[in-house]
């Protein structure tokens, strides 16, 4: 099954929390810095919050998440 790689640029991240609101299974905010985050299992390295590798079958969420961001900071492809 193909998976989709994702980006946070969070450098660029304002916080508005858009992404977790239309797409919870795969951003969440990081309650330290107030950023986006990838959700831990999607990681693919830990202590990397920016990078996921994420099922096929929230391409459409993640779409949307991206679509949505006000800052364009989500990217994402198929892998
Ligand atoms: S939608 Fe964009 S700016 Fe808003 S929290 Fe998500 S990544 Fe950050």
């Amino acid at each position: 099954m193909a998976k989709i790689k994702v980006t946070i640029d969070r450098d660029g991240c304002i916080g508005d929390m858009v992404c977790v609101n239309l797409c919870p299974d795969v951003f969440e905010m990081n309650q330290d810095d107030g950023k986006s985050q990838i959700v831990a299992k999607w990681r693919t390295n830990a202590s990397d919050l920016s990078t996921g590798l994420v099922d096929e079958s929230l391409e459409e969420c993640v779409k949307s998440a991206a679509e949505s961001c006000p800052v364009s900071v989500i990217h994402f492809e198929k892998v």
